[in-house]
């Protein structure tokens, strides 16, 4: 070991390559060396922890371990101490001298000389130790390894640019200290006020404490002894095994991550390990917070990698249609210095926000499951923006559909509180479609005609209202191998539901009206597509259907709202000819009345269709003349 003069060595190109460029592209996020330099301190006393597993002298009598910042603000430098596992002088020669990353050489090729493209590129490559030179014109080091006698103490020293010296130096203390020699125009730095401010940001979730000096106040403050205390609560939550955290810590720590004064509704904490290593802590809320609807508002978990916290609002890793949910991340794949770009394109990130969307969704399915009251809570604040699931999610399409709640006519109450499952448990013998219908309001579906025939025959139809929910359907496609059907779309075919003799009642009755309805196309020209018979009204004389390809109204609404263009398409009337009126109607003789009578008709069932009428002011003209022929 005759280390003991002092060595003059050279950085490692790429040490000095990236030591130059870290210091000239990261200026906008200057406060990270604390971050990264909190971070190596933590990794070295998990290493020494580790190690001392299997020989506890190598604690030297000390086990708490801890690490100390401590600001000198007359010579304008910060000290962050640990007592952790320390190195070797060959261990500073090739920890601090060099990049060990393999690819390095590799990596800096790949560097574009834009500053502001390099710094998201360095980040992913993670910055580390050399960090300390974005504020510091020196940097020092002291360092001892755990278990090794004073005299192996070392002093490594830089000033960031070509070389560093480094030298035996006796040190009493195990573990490392970091000295930074603030740069003049980084000396705001030096303010233990500011530092505190920055370190709790970093390391509050951290395990070890995080010592500075106790902030003293009054009169004798200067006569005061020192002391010091944590900053951090040293202590993640989420770290802890399950069984050991109670309700009461898991709601405290909800309001912490959310700035929400309401406790969580539920949560579920899980350590994933293997190829992926990670830990997530997931909350759903009670309420939906106030920008729920606004696309740029806040969401996304927070991430910490390896106990750091990295950032807010980490959207990456829950999709568009999950933003409610709040919560933790702590990832031991991603780099400390990833940035929210780098995250974007991070294909680990890729594969947690899948395994986290399925986690989430899990936890839905349970509470679903075991808690249906609490599940309603839930869907009632949050429903409509899990309905955007089915088209932004299709590969989890139908976890999705067995988590939407919808009214029906089986309950017939606004509230949607009927699943898809319930629906088909409840479905008819032969039945194999999913009925539904779609409109503006709940009142307004739930008493159109083209339930009549539902109604009479026993079988339920999802009542949709909500604006989403058309799309939500189209996306749908089917559940559980059987088609949604829009009961307005098409020409009605209950298949076996209707039995052999109604369906041949029913070809009989279409043929005779056969020379009626081309009356009534007739009479109604242009404003129809199409008129035919019916057999899904029992109490209406008519509706309107849709074309089986053509949009569905409540999209064609909410498109037309938005002012985009739809192509035109006519509706089907259909007329059901067994009704008094329908009959009364076909024995017309005068043809001027008849066509008055069969407009009423049509914009009647425009009405009932919730549309709005092309021409109100005829309808109420010949309706009233109507009415006074009625009272002569
Ligand atoms: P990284 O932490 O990503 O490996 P760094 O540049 O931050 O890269 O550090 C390089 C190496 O220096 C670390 O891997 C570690 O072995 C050593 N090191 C840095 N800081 C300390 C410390 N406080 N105590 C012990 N070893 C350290």
């Amino acid at each position: 070991m005759g280390a003991a003069e002092k060595q003059t060595l050279g950085f490692q190109t790429e040490a000095k390559q990236l030591l130059h460029l870290m210091i000239h592209s990261l200026y906008s996020n200057k406060e990270i060396f604390l971050r990264e330099l909190i971070s190596n301190a933590s990794d070295a006393a998990d290493k020494l922890r580790f190690l001392a597993l299997g020989d506890g002298a190598l604690y030297e009598g000390d086990p708490d371990l801890k690490i100390t910042v401590e600001v000198d603000t007359e010579h304008k430098t910060i000290t962050i101490t640990d007592n952790g596992i320390g190195m070797s002088h060959d261990e500073v020669i090739e920890n601090l001298g060099t990049i060990a990353k393999s690819g390095t050489a590799q990596f800096l090729k790949t560097l574009t000389g834009d500053q502001k493209k390099d710094s998201q590129l360095i980040g992913q490559f993670g910055v580390g130790f050399y960090s300390a030179f974005i504020v510091s014109d020196r940097v020092e080091v002291f360092t001892r390894k755990a278990g090794t006698p004073a005299e192996q103490g070392v002093h490594w020293e830089s000033t960031g640019e070509a070389d560093f010296s480094v030298e035996n130096l006796e040190r009493a203390e195990r573990g490392t200290s970091v000295v930074l020699h603030l740069k003049a125009d980084e000396q705001g730095f030096a303010d233990v006020y500011r530092l505190r401010g920055i370190v709790k940001k970093y390391a509050d979730h951290i395990s070890l404490p995080v010592m500075m000096l106790k902030q003293q106040f009054g009169e004798d403050a200067a006569t005061k002894p020192t002391e010091y205390e944590a900053v951090n609560s040293a202590k993640a939550l989420w770290t802890r095994p399950r069984g050991e955290v109670s309700d009461a810590e898991y709601q405290e720590f909800y309001k912490h991550v959310s700035h929400d004064f309401s406790e969580p509704l539920e949560w579920s904490h899980n350590k994933v390990e293997g190829k992926l290593e990670y830990t997530s802590l997931l909350y759903l809320p009670k309420r939906a917070p106030f920008d729920l609807w606004n696309r740029d508002g806040a969401r996304g978990l927070k991430l910490y990698v390896q106990r750091i916290f990295i950032m807010d609002d980490a959207e990456q890793f829950l999709p568009l249609y999950l933003r409610f949910i709040k919560g933790v991340v702590d990832s031991n794949d991603i780099s400390l210095n990833v940035s929210r770009e780098i995250l974007q394109q991070d294909p680990t990130v890729e594969s947690m926000k899948s395994a986290l969307t399925k986690r989430a969704l899990d936890m839905l399915d349970k509470l679903k499951k075991k808690e249906p009251e609490k599940y309603q809570e839930f869907w009632n604040e949050f429903g409509n923006v899990l309905k955007e699931g089915p088209s932004e999610d299709h590969a989890n399409k139908d976890k999705i559909a067995k988590l939407l709640l919808f009214a029906t006519t089986h309950t017939a109450v606004a509230t949607q509180n009927q699943s898809l499952d319930d629906y088909v448990s409840r479905m008819k013998e032969g039945q194999k479609n999913l009925y539904y219908i779609a409109g503006d309001s709940y009142n307004t579906v739930s008493h159109s005609p083209h339930l009549e025939v539902f109604r009479k025959k026993g079988i339920e139809v999802l009542l949709l209202s909500d604006r989403v929910d058309e799309w939500l359907v189209s996306h749908m496609g089917d559940f559980d191998g059987k088609p949604l059907q829009d009961i307005t779309k098409g020409e009605l075919d209950l298949g076996t539901l209707d039995t052999p003799e109604e369906k041949e009642q029913q070809k009989v009755e279409d043929e005779q009206a056969k020379p009626f309805l081309d009356r009534l196309k007739a009479a109604l020209g242009e404003r129809v597509s199409e008129v035919r018979p019916t057999h899904r009204l029992t109490d209406s004389p008519a509706c309107l259907a849709v074309g089986e390809y053509d949009m569905g109204n409540q999209m064609r609404r909410i498109m037309e709202a938005a002012g985009q263009k739809v192509p035109e398409s006519k509706p089907i009337f259909e007329i059901n000819v067994a009704h008094p009126l329908a009959r009364k109607l076909d024995q017309e003789a005068d043809e001027a009345r008849f066509v008055d009578l069969a407009i009423i008709l049509f914009d009647q069932a425009c009405l009932a269709e919730g549309r709005q009428l092309d021409n109100p002011a005829a309808y109420i003209g010949t309706l009233n003349r109507l009415l006074l022929d009625l009272s002569r």
